[in-house]
């Protein structure tokens, strides 16, 4: 669909000026505008001349990925339907079956980083808590292997709800 929108991917914000106008300067020119929404997620605090530091830190969340599961073991846990579930605590674990058989989770531990080093995207003991766990809600599983690790930042805010301003 053409909504006369020009669409820049891969163009970083290098500066933002918020004056009577807002202006965002990138490496090959500069935009103007009256709003500017800002959706830069675990990213935020590195957003030049945004004062977003204080209200949101990049917090890591780290997932697993089984092996494709047998019909049997679907079976032996019993989980028939393709329900997405997660725990309710404040460092949630979640869990969903992915399209071909597997079950990815994640969750339990996190890293946070307060500066500008946002290389935390491996976190082995994260992903043996995460492994343990899965292997804790569904010891029909043990033997199962995990097939794929990875992590992450997310924009975390310290009473957890949403902001926008
Ligand atoms: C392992 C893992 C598991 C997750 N699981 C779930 C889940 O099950 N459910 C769920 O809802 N969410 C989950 N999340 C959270 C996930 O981050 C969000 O759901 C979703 O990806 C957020 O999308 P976004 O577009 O807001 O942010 P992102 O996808 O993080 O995009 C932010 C973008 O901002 C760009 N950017 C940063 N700085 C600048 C700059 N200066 N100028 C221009 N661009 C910039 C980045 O390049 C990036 O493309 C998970 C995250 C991780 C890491």
């Amino acid at each position: 669909m053409q909504v006369g929108v020009d669409i820049y991917e891969t163009t970083p914000a290098i500066d933002i000026e918020d004056s009577r106008t807002i202006k965002v300067t990138t490496p090959n020119g500069r935009i103007t505008s009256d709003k500017l929404v800002i959706c830069t997620n675990g990213y935020s605090h590195n957003v030049p001349s945004v004062r977003l530091k204080n209200h949101q830190l990049p917090v890591w969340t780290y997932q697993v990925v089984t092996q494709p599961l047998t019909p049997e073991q679907w079976d032996a846990i019993g989980w028939y339907k393709r329900q997405a579930f997660e725990d309710n605590r404040q460092l949630v674990h979640y869990f969903r079956p992915t399209a071909d058989g597997r079950i990815t989770m994640g969750g339990g531990r996190v890293a946070v980083a307060y500066g500008k080093d946002m290389d935390k995207d491996s976190h082995p003991k994260a992903w043996q808590h995460c492994e343990e766990h899965l292997k804790w809600i569904y010891p029909q599983l043990q033997d199962v292997k995990i097939a794929y690790r990875w992590g992450g930042p997310t924009s975390v805010n310290l009473d957890m709800t949403p902001e926008i301003g």
